[in-house]
């Protein structure tokens, strides 16, 4: 399993409706950012979250997932989490 803290490149989250239906996710999916994730976050369970598919040493795994932060570059959000003593595994692209 990756760390509890990953950085994946991705679109940023708007709401659940989604880039077909809503304007700002649309836009939101023609960037993408770094975002820092809690795979593991406190509440499980208690709140329907979003699941993530994340690739790590060749196994594909879905995790629920929070955004904490979005950054710019993979090096800002390393900076981020070495601030907060945050250990984060950076999930490569699947391309
Ligand atoms: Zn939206």
């Amino acid at each position: 399993m990756p760390t509890k803290y990953v950085l994946k490149r991705m679109a940023r989250i708007h709401c659940a409706r989604g880039p077909k239906r809503c304007k700002t996710c649309k836009d939101y999916a023609k960037e993408k950012k770094i975002a820092l994730l809690d795979t593991d976050p406190d509440d499980q369970g208690l709140i329907a979250r979003p699941m993530i598919e994340i690739e790590f040493e060749g196994e594909t795994i879905h995790v629920p997932f929070d955004v904490l932060a979005y950054f710019e570059s993979f090096e800002e959000a390393k900076i981020y989490a070495e601030k907060k003593n945050l250990a984060v595994t950076i999930i490569k692209e699947e391309d």
